[in-house]
């Protein structure tokens, strides 16, 4: 029986690095994987996953709209290019909760396992709707770690602007002069991205 996995974590904890190494894997038993990458549209080169360490990347079978319908979509793939054996999935957080529902359809009609990495809440510490209904419906989760400055887990994408932590504002912020950074619960609350000065 095929299944949904769900890796989560906050950011820099691998997520791409391991979703192309686990596609790697596969190519090399001669099996096929469709890569997926939901559609955003404030990135160049979106549909490239590059992964922050090593100088691998891979460029993305198909960009996922909101519109798109991911088992129709496995199964046109299936038709035209033969037998899949694994979906991958990049940022997952951002595929709607029907979607997360079409990928257990893949896995429960169709047989092909989906492999899904992302983020599990945004910088406000809310769930995205993509993670909570992987939360909800994947049948494996698993924690990647990543730490925050005090060596504590690090467990929220933290906003930052002018060197202060935003907890308020869209979930997707499209440009601007933002950065993200992992925090632990307790720095995200004490508005502290940085270790405190002398
Ligand atoms: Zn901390």
């Amino acid at each position: 029986m095929a299944k949904v996995y769900f890796r989560y974590a906050a950011m820099n904890a691998g997520k791409s690095t391991q979703l192309l190494q686990v596609r790697h894997n596969y190519h090399e038993r001669q099996q096929r994987t469709l890569l997926l990458k939901p559609h955003l549209d404030n990135r160049e080169g979106e549909d490239v996953i590059a992964p922050r360490i090593g100088n691998i990347f891979a460029k993305v079978d198909a960009l996922v709209y909101p519109a798109t319908n991911l088992r129709a979509l496995v199964e046109q793939n299936t038709l035209a290019n033969g037998k899949l054996d694994c979906i991958l999935v990049d940022e997952a957080q951002f595929l709607s909760p029907e979607q997360v529902m079409q990928l257990c359809q893949v896995a429960d009609f169709l047989d092909i396992p989906s492999m899904c990495y992302g983020l599990r809440a945004d910088f406000r510490a809310k769930l995205f709707p993509g993670s909570g209904a992987l939360m909800a419906l994947a049948d494996d989760i698993e924690e990647l770690k990543t730490i925050c400055w005090c060596g504590r887990k690090a467990t929220i994408n933290a906003r930052l602007l002018d060197g202060h932590v935003l907890r308020e504002g869209p979930q997707v912020f499209i440009g601007g002069n933002e950065t993200y950074t992992a925090l632990c619960r307790k720095h995200w609350q004490l508005d502290q991205p940085v270790p405190p000065g002398p």
